[in-house]
């Protein structure tokens, strides 16, 4: 494996390094779960004609916002002048559609796809990049994982990525109606517009 990620710019930060800032920003358990998620976004990237090295700093980075406070979290959204209802969800919204600018402001010089793809990796878009589908993929089906469909998940990422894409979203709104949780209006969206292809299968 490289010793470098030549996309972290000009800090030219060694990953060793890499992994130590990340390591200090999660507990153990979702330190892993990066790793694997880096991992799997390799492995998609192979397989989807996408920058593997590109893939893989994205699937490693994709949660580093995971475990910042409430506070933080507001502070970033008046910083940046963010749309204020953002204030008005949780945690899982907040750690990628805000998660990015934390990972922008740590790692100065890195690639604006990278960020773009932390920042959709919970609820996608309308239209997503192959690199936005990969982490977004990656996240859902790394070994790690053991939830009911995530078998099929995998089985589904191996032939199309759009179709995986679509099963997570479905998959994903199903649950959160289920639990009573609100839907965050980007998840609607990416459920709109990836459910043909499941219909289409
Ligand atoms: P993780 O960060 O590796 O745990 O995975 P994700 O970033 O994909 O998801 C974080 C959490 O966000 C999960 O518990 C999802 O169920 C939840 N989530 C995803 N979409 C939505 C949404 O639209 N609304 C709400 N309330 N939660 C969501
Ligand atoms: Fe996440
Ligand atoms: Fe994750």
């Amino acid at each position: 494996m490289s010793d470098f990620y030549p996309q972290l710019g000009k800090t030219g930060m060694s990953r060793r390094e890499l992994l130590g800032k990340i390591r200090k920003r999660v507990k153990a358990a979702r330190f892993q779960h990066m790793l694997a998620v880096e991992e799997t976004s390799g492995e998609l990237a192979e397989q989807y004609g996408a920058d593997v090295s590109v893939a893989k700093l994205a699937g490693l980075l994709h949660d580093y916002a995971k475990e910042l406070s409430k506070d933080e979290f507001m502070t970033l959204i008046d910083r940046y002048h963010l749309d204020r209802d953002l204030k008005n969800w949780s945690n899982a919204i907040w750690h990628g559609e805000i998660g990015w600018l934390k990972v922008k402001e740590d790692f100065p010089g890195i690639q604006p796809e990278i960020l773009e793809a932390i920042a959709c990796h919970t609820v996608g878009r309308a239209q997503m990049s192959l690199l936005d589908k990969i982490v977004y993929v990656a996240d859902y089906i790394e070994p790690g994982r053991d939830f009911p469909g995530v078998d099929e998940a995998r089985d589904l990422a191996k032939q199309s990525l759009d179709q995986a894409v679509a099963f997570e979203t479905a998959q994903t709104v199903a649950y959160l109606a289920k639990q009573r949780f609100p839907i965050y209006p980007e998840t609607l969206a990416t459920y709109n517009a990836y459910v043909k292809f499941l219909r289409e299968s």
